[in-house]
């Protein structure tokens, strides 16, 4: 197991893992390691030599009011759980903020990355400049270490459909794949911000789960109208007492776009927000039409 946290000092050790023709993978992530991310270095390492994982955690894809200060930073806790699944061939990549914007002034940079249209709607529409601040970093990271693959969660849907156009579009040479979500034994998707939850939240936060896979067998049983699945969504949801819904969608799974009518062989993504006390969930799956 490595540690770099120098940015030069990545790219120099990427660019002699390409020479010596080793696959490279990239996992990135925001630290707080759970299950879910263990599964993508599993993944990650089914497709490479060496697994890049990063942890930062982006400054630039938080909104003013969200927890990036809060947000839990426990990188020795994170070695060590990476360190006893997969010693080998793994190399922790922590860069400091400062490098990673040089400058500071974040929301003064001079040269960013804008999303249109796909992120209009599900979190885009609650989350302004979120997927603006992802893009930003997750471009970043594929130029520092330039890796073959790079491994996601389906977890975050709507961040994978965009980091799919921006690989493709702007011809980032690195293959994406998707990993469908972890999830604990009552159904919640784990997630990093769980432990934020107190017992009641937590007990509760599993209608979110639910209302997904009730959706989703809806979609599967070739249930066409979109307003039937979304009231059965926010019904489920509306169970919990303590949850604060923030959206419930089915829109198209390529364009994000929201749908009245699923079309017989359609892929679609089912997905809802809500928020636990002071705690933002969210849930999603990608189901194909009969
Ligand atoms: P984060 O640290 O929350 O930014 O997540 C880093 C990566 O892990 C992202 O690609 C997430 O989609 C993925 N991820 C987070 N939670 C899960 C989960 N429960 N199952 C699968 N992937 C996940």
């Amino acid at each position: 197991m490595e540690l770099i946290h120098d940015i030069e000092d990545m790219m120099t050790r990427a660019s002699a893992l390409g020479a010596e023709g080793k696959r490279v993978a990239l996992v990135p992530t925001m630290g707080a390691l759970h299950d879910g991310h263990l599964e993508l270095v599993r993944e990650a390492r089914a497709h490479s030599d060496i697994i890049v994982v990063s942890i930062f955690v982006n400054p630039t894809q938080f909104g003013p009011t969200e927890d990036y200060d809060r947000y839990p930073r426990r990188l020795e806790e994170d070695i060590e759980l990476l360190r006893s699944l997969a010693a080998d061939g793994v190399i922790v990549f922590a860069p400091g903020v400062e490098d990673m914007y040089p400058g500071g002034h974040l929301e003064r940079q001079p040269i960013r990355f804008t999303v249109r249209e796909l992120d209009r709607w599900l979190c885009g529409r609650y989350r302004e400049g979120h997927f603006d601040g992802v893009v930003t970093v997750v471009a970043k990271l594929l130029n520092i270490v330039r890796p073959d693959v790079a491994v996601f969660g389906l977890k975050d849907a709507q961040q994978f459909v965009i980091l799919k156009r921006l690989a493709r579009d702007y011809f980032f040479g690195t293959r994406l794949i998707g990993v469908p979500t972890v999830r604990e034994d009552d159904g919640l998707a784990m997630s990093s911000r769980n432990r934020y939850l107190n017992h009641e939240e937590r007990l509760q936060a599993r209608v979110l789960s639910k209302a997904i896979t009730d959706a989703e067998a809806a979609v599967k049983r070739g249930e066409q109208r979109v307003l039937g699945i979304v009231t059965a969504m926010r019904d489920t949801i509306g169970q919990s007492e303590l949850a604060k819904l923030q959206y419930a969608e089915v829109v198209s799974a390529d364009d994000l776009q929201p749908l009245e009518t699923i079309e017989s062989g359609m892929e679609v993504l089912v997905a809802v927000a809500a928020y636990f006390g002071e705690t933002r969930l969210i849930d999603s799956a990608f189901v194909t039409a009969p």
